[in-house]
């Protein structure tokens, strides 16, 4: 007898020298079929019996991440809403970011870099208020030049996928920290270019003394897709998608790395163990 989760969950993790705080700040639902992509009904049905609704939806966590290193704060992800609004309907039960670190005693004035893994709206959401001023007035926003680019596109898959008039809007207001392929905003945290779910999606890596820590937005949004080839639908380029996941579990899997996942609900912590051509999750 479990019944739904909490929206809303805290864990604190330390790497050594570092600290994570892993924050859910709510819940919404997505298409299951759009989650799994190129991979047939039969396949995944089984593995999500219990948690699909009536419409076939997965529920689905808005995990983000404070990081704390001895020279500064960084929140990785701003989740679906905008600052100041919360959301309780049937679908989408979640706090904004700014009242998710609110709520979870962290004081969002001291945040200084905020890196969306992707500019999605389910992860650039809270970058802005409803009126589109920052939400994070003091910190610099980092992401790949690519990603800021996508933004930009005219393509009607990129206006269908980003909030293309208030990210461009606020990137003008307050510009960005852009990279090409590799950045280090902190002597304890690698960022880097991956691309394949959108073009600029890019992985958080935290280097701790005891352990270290790997985020990589919706390239790994649940641990299903600890197998490479299962991509959504949602991803841009599936085939980069396959090799950067295939090459960066690897890394992970031999250097035991945790790995925080973007959307999972009930066990978004763990690590990644080879088995074969694929690759098998481990919650911690
Ligand atoms: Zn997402």
């Amino acid at each position: 007898m479990g019944g739904a989760p909490a929206a809303q969950a805290q864990r604190r993790i330390e790497l050594g020298g570092v600290s994570v705080d892993l924050l859910r700040i709510g819940t919404f639902r997505s298409d299951a079929g759009t989650i799994f992509g190129p991979v047939p009904r039969t396949s995944w049905e089984p593995l999500v019996r219990n948690e699909i609704d009536d419409a076939s939806r997965l529920l689905q966590a808005l995990n983000l991440l404070v990081v704390t290193t001895p020279e500064r704060r960084m929140l990785l992800e701003t989740g679906l809403l905008p600052a100041g609004e919360r959301s309780s309907d049937a679908s989408t039960d979640a706090l904004s970011a700014r009242e998710g670190l609110t709520a979870a005693g962290i004081d969002p004035a001291s945040i200084e870099l905020v890196v969306p893994s992707h500019l999605h709206r389910d992860h650039a959401g809270g970058l802005a208020d409803a009126s589109g001023a920052a939400a994070f007035p003091r910190a610099t926003v980092v992401a790949p030049q690519r990603e800021i680019d996508a933004v930009a596109s005219s393509s009607l898959r990129a206006r269908a996928a980003y909030d293309t008039a208030t990210l461009r809007a606020l990137f003008a207001a307050n510009a960005p920290r852009a990279f090409e392929r590799t950045s280090e905003p902190d002597a304890r945290v690698e960022l880097r270019l991956l691309g394949g779910h959108t073009p600029g999606s890019q992985a958080t890596i935290v280097r701790g003394s005891e352990r270290t820590l790997l985020f990589l937005g919706d390239l790994f949004m649940r641990p299903w897709q600890s197998n490479p080839r299962w991509v959504t639908a949602y991803d841009d380029e599936a085939w980069v998608s396959v090799d950067a996941k295939t090459s960066i579990f690897a890394e992970a899997a031999a250097g035991e790395w945790l790995v925080a996942m973007s959307h999972e609900v009930a066990a978004p912590l763990g690590r990644l163990v080879a088995d074969g051509d694929r690759f098998r999750f481990i919650a911690e």
